[in-house]
């Protein structure tokens, strides 16, 4: 029986690799989040088989109210919403991994056994990861939410008492170890990792919550993979680490295409580059344009690249846009999509929107492909981007979004952006991209302007 769940454990392991091998190309990520959607079934299935602290039915009640509340919230939550489920999902890993820190401890004292060196290090480890992963994906939530303020909230002396905090884990970790069965070490040694969670995330704000979400993801996998090591569980150990390097990377990518560093984002306490509000950059003079010549602009040109953001997923736009792509390609206009890997509000936000309105994953380019496209495009179409196409990011060393790479959309012969109003982005900026000479306003709704501007193409 163990050597049949071992192998079990080992055919899930290598169904995660094969199925975040395949989330690497947008084209096989759905089968790939099957697959390993598989495997998880399969160790999930093998681990009940050894479990002999609850009965069948006991596990099977969990699973059902589990999944049950799993599928709903999946089925329920808007697409602009994902990040904080993400950010709660987070949360609720980390919660877990220090429920079997605590309860292997208990567990352990109750029965008077000594703490071997793996252990304990692992249980400490579950609480402090797992603790700093739980409370600090409650301040994200909130934050990003609006529960919580979503400015920086900083103190005098906050990373000192963070270094306090630290060195009072490592000295409490100690302790643990030196007075087995003392239960004010053990909670002290989980409030700590809990208080750390809150005054690691608080202080940042803005528009570098997504890099905190994924790095909060990297730790719950960590402490996961801490707690296989307390339940001597290898397909825990092997999909913690998975998702623990997974975060990592994701968090270096973000942080280069947000321009932060790594250093930054695990001190804590950024997101508090100075702003350049409108009083400080020059009044921002603005040329607007109806539905019909719009039409007409797209009907004249040549080439056309549609730049989405956070805006198109708000209004729903992305079928709208596919009839626009069908006016144009059958005028044998060149259409593509250049896609900002922060548009929106996650990571993949606009590809999944737009593989939604069946738009083929070729025509979708990543920002280093297409940059230099821009120059001789005849029409660039801003769908409720704002801060990825915002050339303060080069110009302005005073913009908290100076160093961030944007899309080149401004060097475009014509540009024309639809939003609702001069309403800022995420990082609450003026965009000076809208007051260029070859800028025009088209101001409405996006899913709402784009039909009229089909509608008007249809009649052309
Ligand atoms: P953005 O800078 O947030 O701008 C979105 C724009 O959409 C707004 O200026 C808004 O202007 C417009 N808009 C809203 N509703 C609209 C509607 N119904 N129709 C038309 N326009 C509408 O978006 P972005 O350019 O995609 O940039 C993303 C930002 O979010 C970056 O700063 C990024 O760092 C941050 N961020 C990214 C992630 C991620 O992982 N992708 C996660 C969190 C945050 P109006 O109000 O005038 O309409």
């Amino acid at each position: 029986m163990s050597i049949l769940i071992q192998i079990s454990y080992l055919v899930a392991s290598v169904l995660f690799i094969i199925g975040i091998k395949m989330m690497n190309k947008t084209k096989d990520a759905r089968n790939g989040n099957f697959i390993s959607g598989v495997g998880m079934l399969i160790a999930i299935v093998a681990t009940i088989l050894q479990i002999d602290l609850l009965t069948l039915p006991e596990i099977l009640a969990c699973v059902v109210i589990g999944s049950a509340i799993g599928l709903y919230y999946a089925r329920a939550v808007e697409m602009t919403g994902i990040p904080e489920m993400v950010a709660l999902f987070n949360g609720f890993g980390g919660l877990a991994s220090v429920a079997v820190g605590l309860s292997d401890y208990f567990f352990r004292m109750g029965k008077a056994e000594p703490l071997d060196v793996i252990i304990g290090v692992s249980i400490l480890a579950s609480l402090l990861i797992g603790g700093v992963t739980f409370t600090g994906s409650m301040v994200a939530y909130g934050k990003l939410s609006g529960k919580v303020t979503g400015s920086p909230v900083t103190f005098k002396g906050q990373h000192l008492l963070n270094l306090v905090l630290l060195i009072a884990f490592i000295v409490l970790s100690v302790l643990v170890f030196t007075n087995p069965g003392n239960t004010f070490f053990i909670i002290a040694v989980t409030v700590v990792g809990l208080l750390l969670g809150i005054l690691t995330v608080i202080p940042i704000g803005g528009a570098d919550m997504p890099v905190v979400i994924s790095l909060l993801n990297s730790y719950s996998g960590m402490a996961a993979c801490a707690t296989g090591f307390i339940l001597n569980n290898n397909v825990l150990i092997v999909a913690g680490s998975l998702v623990g390097a997974s975060g990592i990377i994701l968090t270096q990518i973000m942080c280069k295409a947000m321009n932060r560093s790594l250093t930054n984002v695990l001190l804590g306490g950024f997101g508090q580059a100075p702003s350049a509000g409108p009083q400080d950059g020059p009044q921002i003079v603005i040329k607007e344009v109806g539905v019909e010549e719009a039409a007409m602009l797209f009907d004249s040109a040549s080439s056309v690249i549609v730049v989405p953001g956070y805006g198109m997923a708000v209004a729903q736009a992305q079928h709208v846009i596919r009839e626009l792509m069908e006016q144009c390609e059958k005028r044998n206009i060149s259409f593509k999509f250049a896609i900002h890997p922060v548009a929106g509000r996650m990571p993949g936000h606009m590809n999944v929107l737009l593989a939604e309105a069946n738009i083929s994953y070729d025509k979708l380019i990543e920002m280093e492909q297409i940059n230099d496209e821009f120059a001789n495009t005849d029409l660039v179409f801003v769908v409720g981007a704002n801060d990825v196409v915002n050339p303060a990011a080069r110009t302005n060393p005073q913009s908290p979004i100076f160093g961030m790479p944007i899309l080149n959309a401004d060097k475009a012969k014509t540009v024309i952006v639809s939003k609702r109003s001069m309403g800022k982005g995420y990082a609450g900026i003026e965009n000076e991209l809208f007051g260029y000479p070859n800028c025009l306003m088209l101001f409405g709704d996006a899913k709402q302007t784009i039909t009229k501007v089909v509608n008007e193409m249809k009649e052309l």
